[in-house]
């Protein structure tokens, strides 16, 4: 084995690997995301097991090796517990990973992609569930990997007036008037549209405080999850995880 190096990371997913092996993904701040292999860790007598469970935030010693790097120690510094009794908040804990995993970088510093995973399953873990929640981590993921869509004016011709009517397309990748709305468009409410930059750029304790924001958010949700899928590979839906967990 290699140099070894410590680093905090949020478990995303884990692998049976051999027979008594795993390899975890995890994000972490400093090197973005890794895979590490955690030998032994299936065996009932192991040190490290009960502390690589999905969604866990570890302090880690890792070994530099020539494939994958090695899991040397591991120790849970915060575990959402109330999230196993709950399935649909355990479901959005699945949604929150699984993008991540999706939009990290390996070996590179991603500190704010970190941030964003750790309070986003903070919040879950504190009780929160729901589209607005969810439509928050998804906005927020967009605008961190610099995909975020365009809502300041119309695509087409500029306009920006608030008196105006707009739609929101997906494939498009932004906002679009009256007069210059394609065939595949969502109406998109000035209100909703305000909410959205507001998601883009704060912590969702902000978020929470915005009157009516849950039931814009649950109007709308469906439209992050077609831009997710026009521009970021196929979103991960709630109600779509049953096999997965
Ligand atoms: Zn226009």
């Amino acid at each position: 084995m290699g140099a070894t190096y410590q680093t905090t990371g949020i478990v995303l997913s884990r692998t049976n690997f051999g027979e008594a092996d795993r390899i975890i993904r995890f994000i972490t701040p400093e090197h973005g995301k890794i895979s590490a292999v955690a030998k032994g860790i299936r065996r009932v007598k192991s040190k490290s097991g009960g502390h690589l469970e999905p969604f866990g935030e570890v302090a880690l010693m890792l070994a530099t090796g020539r494939n994958l790097d090695v899991v040397t120690s591991a120790r849970l510094v915060w575990y959402p517990h109330e999230l196993t009794a709950n399935y649909e908040r355990l479901g959005l804990a699945f949604i929150i990973a699984s993008l991540v995993d999706r939009f990290a970088q390996p070996g590179e510093p991603q500190p704010e992609l970190y941030a964003h995973t750790r309070m986003a399953l903070g919040a879950v873990e504190a009780g929160e569930s729901g589209p607005l929640v969810e439509l928050w981590f998804k906005l927020r993921l967009l605008a961190i990997s610099g995909l975020q869509p365009s809502l300041d004016q119309c695509l087409v011709c500029g306009r920006s007036d608030a008196d105006s009517r707009y739609w929101f397309e997906a494939e498009r990748g932004g906002l679009t008037c009256d007069d210059d709305r394609g065939a595949v468009a969502s109406p998109m409410s000035q209100p909703a549209i305000k909410l959205w930059r507001l998601l883009f750029n704060y912590p969702y304790a902000t978020i929470a405080r915005i009157g009516g924001a849950s039931e814009m958010a649950a109007s709308s949700l469906a439209d992050c999850d077609d831009f997710y899928d026009a521009h970021g590979g196929h979103s991960v839906r709630s109600g779509t995880l049953g096999a997965t967990l």
